[in-house]
């Protein structure tokens, strides 16, 4: 479903029909004195997109929302709704909306009158405001708490209530600041799967900001992962998972993290070897891997998820191509209900495997670890970029 109509409009008088709107970012910055919160960052976020700006505490992920709401004003670069400069527009005329993660309902006022109160503000007749109003509250499972005080809703009602004064605006783009981090584990699945509903159902192009992995994979159609004020990779939660630009998404992104092994790129001919004091694991084709212009001797770090790990017990593996094998010896189980996960030491470094729950594994079984090197991924060492494909 791919509607871009918006679904709150009314039978009355309706303002003009808005749906999303495109929202193009040239070199913006902001500083706090010597802090570069947002450095000369560039993003294109197409119409309808929900996009998700994924980045560690301090990485300017709310500044970056705050500028694009006019709400903070930027050191330099300009922003685009459509093909609107509107970089020096206040922020009542960016037909924007913010939710933020504390939902800062007005205590003595009804959810009714907290989601309305933006539509008086703006001066619509009566009847459309009770009109749309009861449309986001429906849309919203609010309909029945209308007349209650915040006071008197959970946690996750009181942030639907945030999320209906936003809807209620019918903007052209949301900008939602992490709005689910004030609510329990459970809670904020279930935030998270309604945030992508909504979004099915009106198409309104949305920036989302988080710190967890987990929540941008699972909602997002184009993530921007951020670093020190900069977007350092733009792609879909595919591209991101499978194919890291560097070691810090490579890391950042996936649970459990993407096991690393370091190393040296040995070369005989095209073929190649990770080096280490305590083993070597046979690479193959260093074409085949991307490793085809990489030095020998150059320090590269290999990169396993560990779904891309098999152990296996008994006899050594008969060889098979593209398949790496190195013996290994367990150091951690960790059931997780579906899945298991187990630690295994090879050398000084270690790789996590996920088996099967009812694999006959133990606690220090010595094991043959199988790297599929095909989907392992490969860094350089001293730079952490991506070599290869
Ligand atoms: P995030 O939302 O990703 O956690 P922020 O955008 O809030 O990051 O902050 C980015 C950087 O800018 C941080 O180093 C933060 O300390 C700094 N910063 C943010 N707001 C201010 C401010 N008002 N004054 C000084 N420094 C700030
Ligand atoms: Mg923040």
């Amino acid at each position: 479903m791919s509607t871009t109509q918006p679904v709150l409009e009314t039978a009355e008088q309706p303002e003009q029909l808005r749906t999303g709107a495109s929202v193009r970012i040239e070199n913006l910055s902001r500083y706090y004195g010597p802090v570069k919160a947002v450095d000369d960052l560039n993003l294109e976020i197409p119409a309808g997109t929900f996009l998700t700006l994924l980045g560690a505490s301090g990485c300017g992920k709310s500044t970056t929302l705050a500028l694009i709401a006019g709400l903070d004003r930027p050191n330099g670069g300009r922003i685009f709704l459509g093909d609107d400069d509107i970089t020096d527009l206040p922020p009542n005329e960016r037909e924007m909306a913010m939710v933020f993660q504390s939902y800062a309902l007005y205590p003595h006022m009804s959810v009714a009158e907290n989601i309305a109160f933006g539509l008086k503000l703006r001066r619509r007749p009566a009847a459309e405001i009770t009109q749309r109003v009861n449309d986001v509250a429906a849309l919203l499972d609010l309909s029945h708490l209308l007349d209650r005080r915040p006071s008197q809703l959970s946690g996750g009602q009181q942030q639907r209530v945030g999320l209906g004064r936003a809807l209620v605006k019918q903007p052209r783009v949301f900008l939602l600041d992490e709005p689910f981090s004030n609510l329990d584990a459970a809670l904020r699945a279930r935030m998270r799967t309604e945030i992508k509903h909504l979004h099915l159902r009106l198409g309104t192009t949305t920036v989302f900001v988080t710190h967890d992995q987990e929540e941008a994979m699972s909602l997002s159609d184009r993530i921007a992962v951020m670093k020190d004020g900069k977007v350092i990779q733009f792609g879909t939660q595919q591209d991101i998972y499978s194919r890291p630009a560097n070691l810090y998404v490579a890391t950042f992104v996936g649970s459990p993290q993407m096991s690393l092994v370091r190393g040296t790129l040995v070369k005989s001919g095209d073929s190649a070897t990770l080096h280490t004091e305590a083993f070597d694991l046979a690479l193959g084709d260093a074409n085949a891997i991307g490793l085809g212009s990489a030095q020998s001797g150059t320090a590269i770090v290999l990169g396993a998820r560990a779904e891309d790990v098999r152990v296996s017990l008994g006899e050594e593996p008969s060889p098979t191509t593209g398949v790496s094998v190195c013996k290994a010896s367990v150091i951690l189980i960790e059931p997780m209900g579906s899945d298991t996960f187990v630690e295994l030491r090879i050398g000084s470094q270690s790789v996590v495997a996920r088996i099967s729950p009812q694999a006959d594994i133990h606690l220090g079984d010595s094991v043959w670890l199988q790297l599929t090197i095909s989907r392992s991924h490969f860094f350089n060492g001293d730079t952490e970029e991506r070599l290869g494909p």
